[in-house]
């Protein structure tokens, strides 16, 4: 597995999350104590174990998982992940938690929502002892030497989004907040997915996240940016082009709008490279979702 040392304290593994690298990272966070940052699936789990023996970590120097999100490639791993690393934590937003140790339910809805061409590659959750899983709404994690990890909640992509903020460089782990961005794939473009996107939260979010001057982010798919304020700038410029075409397709009165055709104009992908599914599959979700956000926007008379 490749691994990366991104700072003194910051370093990551790549899980190839849907089978490809490039695609999904899970952070390690060193002070005097561990914590990664994002599970990826259960299909990269024993990736990120990889990576963590190429790193020279113990399977029990290793005392929290941060999950910044539900979403199965951000917390799907946490279960297996903690069964492997014995010491280790898990923290995530609370209104959520539940589904860490009970996954029954959350899975169908996650079907649904990853489609089925995509859902295979998802993986499945192992359930969580109660016990194990800490609320991180209002986290500061202290894990000596100066480093510190603090949470931010960031609603909008989902309403339990957390990113978590290294006090010590300034950085942000901002989870899919913003977007994704994948230089290499030539993907750049805010996921907005059912059943829970919300458009208004998202926004404020962002607005939230540029007021704070980051010096850097680091994306889970994908890495470092510090070209912060343009990958706001870029994530703020195609929500407003993905709001336009699905109020267009709304105004149309189109009851199902072909999907694969809205997200190939808001987010044109050519060709059949190995990110065209990551492409289809996440701007497709990412049109259902602003679709089904604005018909109750508007069904609100909002
Ligand atoms: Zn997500």
């Amino acid at each position: 597995m490749e691994t990366f040392q991104f700072d003194s304290h910051i370093a990551a593994i790549d899980h190839h999350l849907l089978g490809l690298p490039g695609v999904g990272l899970t952070y390690v966070v060193r002070g005097e104590t561990i914590a990664l940052v994002e599970t990826g699936t259960s299909l990269t789990v024993s990736n990120t174990l990889a990576g963590l023996d190429a790193l020279g970590i113990p399977r029990d120097a290793v005392e929290h998982i941060l999950c910044t999100h539900i979403h199965m490639d951000h917390a799907g791993g946490a279960g297996y992940l903690a069964a492997a690393l014995p010491r280790a934590s898990v923290y995530i937003h609370s209104m959520v938690s539940e589904h860490l140790s009970d996954p029954s339910k959350l899975m169908p809805s996650v079907r649904r929502a990853v489609g089925e061409e995509a859902w295979p590659l998802h993986g499945d959750i192992k359930p969580i002892p109660t016990e194990r899983i800490r609320p991180a709404e209002e986290l500061r994690l202290d894990l000596g030497a100066g480093v510190i990890l603090a949470a931010i909640n960031t609603p909008g992509h989902s309403p339990d989004h957390l990113s978590y903020r290294d006090l010590k460089g300034g950085a942000l782990f901002i989870g899919d907040a913003a977007g994704l961005v994948m230089d290499h794939y030539e993907l750049a473009f805010p996921v907005t997915p059912v059943p829970a996107y919300d458009l208004v939260a998202h926004r404020d979010t962002i607005a939230r996240l540029r007021a704070l001057d980051l010096p850097r982010i680091y994306l889970t798919h994908y890495g470092p940016h510090d070209d912060v304020d343009r990958q706001f700038a870029h994530a703020e410029e195609c929500l407003d082009a993905l709001v336009a075409l699905v109020d267009v397709a709304i105004d149309a009165g189109q009851e199902h709008p072909d999907l694969a055709a809205l997200a190939a104009c808001w987010l044109p992908y050519p060709g059949d490279g190995p990110a065209a599914l990551v492409a289809r599959s996440w701007s497709q979700m990412s049109v259902s979702g602003m679709l089904r956000y604005e018909r109750k926007r508007r069904e609100r008379g909002a």
